[in-house]
């Protein structure tokens, strides 16, 4: 196609695994981007090296003292990088006047108020950090709605989705004749594992997923299919779509990304060798196409691909993500803050993998859902629900 100039791109979350990624994608094309600015919550000697190659105007760390420090270090190499600190930093480089698209992959919570920022201020936002839309859903798509800004899925399955769905799909899953959306799941690294030893596996487990390569908080997601709940919620918001019309389907090979079922009877998929290069490399690109670095699918290699429902007596965060996506207004807030602090805690051995689960319900069930009619009403769920989850992790002396 016709690039006058090359888009300039900042990236939220650079040192993570989708930051990382979408720098591979990003340096394989000079002509089309330009990294405008880079951020980094931790692993500074990582955003050091990232700033030597590909020198941004800005760099974004958590802290004063970080931000002085690494400021010295590339004035000493001759970079003339600005480093900015904390979450006003965060939102100033999301919303710069001079950047075109904003790759949104912090993990977590701390990910809204930037990614919101992008929004507001009309960019392209490539998201990657799903629990900033399953936090703030209907705020979240006004903004868009409001901002004229164009939202992109990252999420392997949601950009297939988007992949499979018409462009005018915005009118409504009726409309378009959609019956419903086949949501895959790989099932994650304890797919076959019985109950009773799902009690005692260990971090390094659950962060050693079959088929995919990701940072520790959605690893530990997928194992416990908490990811295909707040993918559920996800793909609520970004297609219009009903709780109830978003069916999730394991499928161990993870070759096939997600379906759309139409009326009609056809089902249209998206397929790719599980890279998320592929949907980071589509949608910089889109709506045209360009080189990824991924190697062609081979499906004979492959041989086959299996299905399975998913079983919400072993793995019970898929049951309570779609009952908070049923009740909607704060309670997908507050399952992903619940969930946030459980994983944490996991992450640091204080509680076994199977009481995740017992943590979000029993938050869920102790703070009422309220209308998210703005901002401060999701930030407040937010924080009383991160506040019940650590009164439980006392109760349990944690
Ligand atoms: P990661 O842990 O590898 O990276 C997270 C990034 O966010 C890092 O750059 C880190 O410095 C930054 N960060 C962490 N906490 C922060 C805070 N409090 N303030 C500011 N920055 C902070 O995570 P990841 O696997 O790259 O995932 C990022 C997002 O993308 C998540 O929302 C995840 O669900 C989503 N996602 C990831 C994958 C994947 O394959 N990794 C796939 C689909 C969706
Ligand atoms: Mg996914």
């Amino acid at each position: 196609g016709m690039v006058t100039r090359p888009l300039l791109v900042t990236l939220l979350g650079a040192t993570g695994s989708i930051g990382l990624s979408t720098l591979d994608v990003v340096a394989r094309h000079p002509q089309r981007y330009q990294v405008f600015a880079l951020t980094a919550f931790t692993r500074m000697a990582d955003l050091h090296k990232l700033c030597l190659l590909h020198r941004p105007r800005y760099a974004v760390v958590a802290e004063e003292a970080q931000a002085r420090v690494l400021q010295s270090e590339l004035a000493r190499d001759g970079v003339s990088t600005r480093v900015l600190v904390g979450e006003g930093g965060l939102c100033e480089v999301a919303a710069h006047p001079e950047t075109d698209l904003v790759m949104a992959a912090i993990v977590g919570a701390a990910g809204l108020r930037p990614t919101l920022s992008a929004v507001q201020a009309g960019k392209r936002v490539l998201l990657a950090n799903k629990e900033a839309l399953v936090m703030s859903g209907g705020l979240f798509m006004q903004a868009l709605r409001d901002s004229g800004a164009v939202l992109l899925p990252i999420d392997s399955e949601h950009n297939a989705i988007f992949q499979c769905l018409p462009r005018d799909y915005a009118r409504g899953m009726a409309e378009v004749g959609v019956r419903r959306i086949l949501l895959t799941a790989s099932g994650g690294p304890f797919r076959e594992l019985p109950a009773a030893a799902l009690a005692s596996v260990t971090p390094e487990q659950a962060c050693a997923h079959p088929n995919w390569s990701m940072g520790r908080k959605i690893s530990v997601d997928s194992a416990s299919m908490m990811n295909k709940g707040l993918e559920l919620i996800e793909a609520c918001w970004l297609f219009d779509a009903r709780p109830d019309q978003v069916e999730v389907v394991v499928h161990p090979q993870s070759v096939i990304h997600s379906m759309v079922d139409y009326v009609d009877g056809s089902v249209l998929a998206q397929l790719g060798n599980p890279d998320m290069r592929t949907p980071i490399a589509h949608a910089l690109a889109w709506p045209e196409r360009m080189d990824s670095g991924v190697s062609a699918l081979d499906l004979l290699r492959i041989g086959r691909l299996d299905f399975q429902a998913p079983d919400e007596q072993r793995f019970p965060c898929l049951r309570l993500a779609r009952q908070a996506a049923e009740a909607g207004g704060t309670s997908p807030a507050v399952l992903n803050a619940a969930n946030e602090v459980a994983v944490d805690a996991f992450l640091d051995r204080r509680i076994r993998f199977t009481e995740i689960a017992g943590i979000i319900g029993d938050v869920l069930d102790r703070e009422a859902s309220v209308p998210a009619r703005c901002l401060e009403d999701v930030l407040t769920a937010d924080r009383q629900a991160r506040a019940l989850a650590g009164s439980w992790l006392d109760r349990h002396g944690r």
